[in-house]
Formats: C-alpha cells, sequence, structure tokens
C-alpha cells in the first residue's frame, strides 16, 4: 500500500467531468509533478487531495486511512498556491508562526520551529521583515516555510514560482528540490511547465482530459513516448503520420524502415530533433535547409523534406557545417523512433 492513495478519483462539476476516474500511488518521500496544458484538471486534482474540493467519486487514502471526506483542515497537509497569501500585517516569523499557534503548539517550540523552517529557506535574518519588503522569490519561500513548518506529511503545491522571473524561477526549482529532498516530504505540485516537472519530479503525471496520459521518470517519459500528446508535451518531437505494413512506415511518398515488431495499421512516427544527425551517405530522408537559428547551448534547424518540414537539433560544440540553403541528408537510430498509435488531434 502507498503512502498516499488516490482511487478512481473523479469530479464533475454539472455534466462537465472536469477529473475522470484518476488512479495515482504515490510513495513516502516521492516529489510527483502533474503536468498537462490549462484546464486539464490538475488543479482540482490536487484540491482533492488537500480537502479543498469535494470528488463525486473516488477515494483519497493517507497511510492506509480513508480522508475522502475528512475536512481540509484536518488533514494537517502544507498547501502553497500560486497567489502566496502571506498576511500583509504580519512579519515573516509571524506569517510563519501561525499554523503552529492554531495548533496550540506551545511558544518555546513555535521560536525553535520558525528559526529552523526559515533557516531551511534561507531566510534567517528576514523574521522582522513585512512582506512588502521581500523579493517575489523571498515571499515564495515565506510560503514554503510556512506550509514545512508544521511538518505536514504531504506538501500540495500549485504552480508555486508562477508569478517568479524565468531566472529566479529556475533557481526556486534547484532550491526546493535540494529542500524536498533533505526533508523528505512527499510532494505533489502543479505545473503546466515542463522544464519545472523534469526538474523537480521524481515522476512526472502527464494529464489531459482529466486523465493520466503516461506517467513516469523524466528521463522515461522524455525517451519512450506513448503518443503524440506526450512526445510534443514533453519538449519537441517530429511526428509523422501514416501507416505500418511489412516493417516498413509509409508516409506520402516516402518509407522508412522500422523495428521489427511494430504493428501493421495506422501511426505515428516520433523522432526527436535531437537524435537526427546530418549525413552524405546512407540518408533515411533527403532535405533541403529552410532556416538555422542559434540558440547558444545548441542549432535548431527547419528542414524540408518530401513528408513536409522537420525540426533537427545540434549541440554547440563545433562551428556549424551545415547552413540554409544546403541539401543534407538525414539519418538516425531506429531504436530512437517510437511508433505509437495515431491519435486524434488535440
Ligand atoms: P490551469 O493550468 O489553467 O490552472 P488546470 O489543469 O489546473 O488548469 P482545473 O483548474 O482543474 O484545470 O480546471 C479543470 C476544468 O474544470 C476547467 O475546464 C475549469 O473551467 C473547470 N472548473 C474548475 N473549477 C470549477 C468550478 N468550481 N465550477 C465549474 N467548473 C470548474
Amino acid at each position: 500500500m502507498a503512502f498516499l492513495e488516490l482511487q478512481s478519483l473523479t469530479k464533475k462539476f454539472g455534466e462537465l467531468v472536469v477529473v475522470d476516474e484518476f488512479n495515482l500511488s504515490v510513495e513516502k518521500g516521492e516529489f510527483i509533478c502533474l503536468l498537462g496544458p490549462s484546464g486539464c484538471g490538475k488543479t482540482t486534482t490536487l484540491q482533492m487531495v488537500a480537502g479543498l474540493v469535494q470528488p463525486t467519486a473516488g477515494r483519497v487514502e493517507l497511510d492506509g486511512k480513508d480522508i475522502t471526506k475528512l475536512r481540509s483542515n484536518r488533514r494537517g497537509l502544507g498547501i502553497v498556491f500560486q497567489s502566496y497569501a502571506l498576511f500583509p500585517h504580519m512579519t515573516v516569523s509571524q506569517n510563519v508562526a501561525f499554523g503552529l499557534e492554531m495548533r496550540g503548539v506551545p511558544s518555546v517550540e513555535i521560536t525553535q520551529r520558525v528559526a529552523e523552517a526559515l533557516s531551511l529557506v534561507h531566510l534567517d535574518s528576514f523574521g522582522d521583515r513585512y512582506p512588502r519588503e521581500l523579493s517575489g522569490g523571498q515571499r515564495q519561500r515565506v510560503a514554503l516555510a510556512r506550509a514545512i513548518v508544521i511538518r505536514p506529511p504531504i506538501m500540495l503545491l500549485d504552480e508555486p514560482m508562477g508569478a517568479l522571473d524565468a531566472k529566479l524561477r529556475e533557481e526556486m526549482q534547484i532550491e526546493l528540490r535540494a529542500l524536498q529532498h533533505r526533508l523528505g516530504i512527499t510532494t505533489i505540485m502543479v505545473t503546466h511547465d515542463q522544464a519545472e516537472a523534469m526538474t523537480l519530479a521524481d515522476r512526472v503525471v502527464l494529464m489531459k482530459g482529466g486523465q493520466v496520459e503516461q506517467m513516469g521518470n523524466p528521463y522515461e517519459m522524455y525517451e519512450r513516448p506513448n503518443g503524440r500528446f506526450s512526445s510534443t508535451f514533453l519538449g519537441r518531437a517530429n511526428v509523422l503520420s501514416g501507416s505500418v505494413k511489412d516493417c516498413k512506415f509509409s508516409v506520402g511518398d516516402c518509407a522508412l524502415p522500422v523495428a521489427s515488431g511494430a504493428l501493421n495499421g495506422m501511426a505515428d512516427y516520433i523522432i526527436r530533433p535531437e537524435k537526427i544527425e546530418f549525413t552524405n551517405e546512407e540518408a533515411l530522408l533527403k532535405a533541403r535547409v529552410c532556416a538555422r537559428v542559434f540558440l547558444g547551448n545548441h542549432w535548431l534547424y527547419q528542414v524540408e523534406t518530401s513528408i513536409g518540414v522537420m525540426h533537427v537539433t545540434r549541440a554547440n560544440d563545433s562551428p556549424p557545417t551545415v547552413g540554409e540553403g544546403d541539401q543534407v541528408g538525414l539519418r538516425w537510430d531506429l531504436a530512437n523512433a517510437h511508433i505509437v498509435p495515431q491519435e486524434s488531434p488535440t
């Protein structure tokens, strides 16, 4: 039995099913990211775990106990939302102490635990400041301190870094990950940012239309996407739509060899841009480079082939040998291509 079990969790608003038979087992200490496009049901799922939204059907179990009907304030979970909701008229220390006071923790212990929590988020000397005297990143860390100080069995984070600029967000992601590892708090975080999910999560749960589309550790998810949606939501991908017959994938006038075992029928062929090489011999496809863009650590090429435009990325580890207008051959290791059943476009 996992630490947290979500079983067939379902939420309907009227006729609208926003979370549909959602199942997830979370181990103690795991960091889970719920990832997916806007409106796919991430926040509603998190709020059902928090006890802020009552499920229409299904069950939430924490440490073997059914908490589906338990009120939010009885679950003792640490919750951080995008709007940090700090009390503006209270100092940082008072904000962090609030949850402990509500629980009737003795004041000596409160002082000690607040100091510990502020130290964990590197705000030791900020206790006497007011929220308005802090930067966005510092406020965000106060919100985290406020959640961890109650030593919750589970921390629930809903886009906690949504209001930060890109650089600060990246720094905070690394800090949050280190903090979570140090404390070992089981954490579920909602994000629509795939890079954030990959940075933080032990396991990514990719959602679409209220259901789990794919879940796994970030590397598995990236390397073995189970369909067009997964491959393009988590990273970039070239997705060719065609059909498989007798170990050949046919698209337009082109036939690509496929590894044995692929089932005959309509299929999508997925190949990541960085898995494609330029070659002068044994090309799988011929192409013309129509654009080349420099992105610092890599080059992005847009190439035109007989079956459409594709993208190729090459690491910036030496001066580029291919330029706009060049005729090139494209080659990739067939083991890096994924043949998946066709999905209806989203
Ligand atoms: P975002 O990334 O935009 O926050 P999300 O994946 O977190 O999206 P939810 O907030 O869970 O999505 O919303 C899922 C769907 O449920 C949306 O279509 C939303 O409009 C709808 N919804 C959410 N709350 C309610 C409500 N109280 N009443 C009616 N519909 C709601």
